[in-house]
């Protein structure tokens, strides 16, 4: 009889496949790299590398009152940012929520009902000086419209939704110009309002964290899915120099990284749960970076090993584990409570899981949980990291050096998520990684697209 294996015995064999060595990194670089360029090169690549004719940085003396409303992918949201030059801003905003329904019904209506949040907010907070703007006879407010689903733009303030994503659905939609959809609302409510500029959110962090920090080049978005954006040389995209624009200019590229290694399923160290991860997902073959990276597949990942020590019979003996079985249970914020529990006991994780999935656990599998938690948290970050690193060497940041700025639930809650980034970097480039630094963008959504706004209207 072979004698049982402990949990650290379990623990052992997942650290192997989860754990990326710095040399294994460095390769995922090189094939990042390889991978952003030929999307520069030719449209309709996997990773799209969407130009967003958003052309270089805000000079930081932008100012003036601006509206900016965000489709997202759980609420609406509706601003008025006054930017005030210098890095300040301040912003008023409303929050609305989207039911199912609205997600999947015409989207005309969706557009529609966006106008109608407009309105309201426009009547409550535009009425008078006190509410916050004071809107003159005839006036005209700018605004900057963040539609955070793939779009091919030609200019600023058009762009023809490639798909939707993130549970979308809405109808006569995909291959249509949004904005143009957005301004027949717009019209509908008279709504005292023109559409300047139609944004992604990551382009929007980029840009309005640049007018917080100069400094920054790169912004990320590590939430419910996870994407970057940067500044490109327009001479270096190949694919528009149909357009005749000056080789010299610059313009934000939209990267839409989570696609890197789709279908082909070359170059990323996938693990057994990532495959089913994959393979159960409604887009199977798709986004295959964000499904080991982003807040919407950690705890789907961390469940999927529970379930396999379970079927093995090592966990959770005796007890009924129908709560686990149900897939997508096992929130990625659970990952962030395990490994933020101070107390010896392990007393947040006995919580979790007596509370929300009803079974007992020993202090052997808790240390168990705690560990397996890091290593999958551990690893997002560290492919994160190269992804990063990715753009960095492809366009010579490392040795000036320059800020990331980032923003999602992932980054900003995930204890250590950040300082693990930072290490990746130095596995990666050695001690020059540590002149890469990644920092919390404060709102990119609102005030990115505010500031856009902002520039588009100085530039015509
Ligand atoms: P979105 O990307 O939809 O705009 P968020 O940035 O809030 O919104 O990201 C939501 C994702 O973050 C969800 O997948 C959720 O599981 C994850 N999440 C929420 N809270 C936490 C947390 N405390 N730690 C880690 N992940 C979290």
């Amino acid at each position: 009889h072979a004698t049982k294996k402990t949990m650290a015995d379990h623990l052992r064999k997942y650290e192997s496949v989860f754990t990326l060595t710095p040399q294994r990194m460095r390769m995922i670089v090189e094939a990042f790299k390889d991978t952003l360029e030929l999307g520069l090169q030719k449209p309709d690549q996997i990773v799209p590398m969407i130009p967003t004719f958003v052309f270089g940085f805000p000079t930081g003396q932008e100012q003036g009152d601006y509206l900016a409303v965000d489709l997202g992918g759980t609420n609406l949201r509706v601003c008025l940012v006054s930017i005030q030059g210098e890095g300040k801003f301040e912003i008023t905003q409303s929050k609305y929520r989207l039911t199912e329904e609205q997600k999947q019904d015409d989207g005309q209506k969706l557009f529609d009902f966006c106008a109608e949040c407009l309105k309201t907010f426009v009547d409550t907070n535009l009425a008078d000086a006190d509410a916050g703007h004071e809107l003159q006879p005839g006036e005209m407010l700018p605004l900057g419209f963040t539609f955070s689903y793939p779009c091919l733009q030609s200019k600023i303030d058009h762009g023809e939704l490639i798909r939707w994503t993130k549970g979308f659905g809405a109808t006569n939609t995909e291959g249509r110009d949004v904005a143009e959809m957005f301004r027949q609302s717009l019209l509908k409510y008279n709504l005292p309002v023109v559409l300047t500029a139609l944004i992604n959110d990551t382009t929007g962090t980029l840009i309005a964290s640049h007018y917080v920090n100069p400094k920054t080049r790169i912004a990320c978005i590590f939430g419910t899915g996870c994407n970057a954006a940067y500044m490109e040389r327009v001479g270096d995209i190949p694919k528009i120099k149909h357009l005749g624009i000056d080789d010299s200019a610059q313009m934000a590229i939209n990267c839409e990284w989570g696609a890197f290694d789709s279908f082909e399923h070359e170059h990323l160290p996938r693990t057994k749960y990532d495959a089913i991860v994959d393979d159960t997902s409604n887009k199977p073959g798709e986004q295959s970076f964000e499904k080991l990276i982003s807040g919407r597949y950690l705890g789907e990942i961390l469940r999927l090993v529970i379930c396999e020590l379970i079927d093995e019979g090592v966990l959770f003996l005796g007890q009924n584990t129908y709560k686990l079985e149900v897939p997508y249970v096992f929130d990625t914020a659970f990952l962030s409570l395990m490994e933020s529990d101070p107390t010896d006991e392990l007393l947040m994780i006995i919580g979790i899981f007596s509370h929300f999935f009803a079974v007992e656990t020993t202090l052997a599998e808790r240390q168990f949980f705690r560990a397996l938690a890091k290593l999958i948290g551990r690893r997002a970050a560290r492919l994160s990291a190269c992804g990063i690193a990715a753009i960095v060497s492809k366009m010579g940041y490392l040795d000036e050096g320059c800020a990331v700025g980032a923003d999602g639930s992932l980054y900003n809650k995930y204890p250590g998520f950040a300082d693990r980034i930072h290490e990746g970097l130095v596995d990666i480039f050695g001690e020059k990684g540590r002149n890469i630094v990644t920092y919390h963008a404060e709102d990119g959504s609102g005030v990115g697209s505010a500031i856009i706004a902002a520039m588009t209207k100085v530039r015509k």
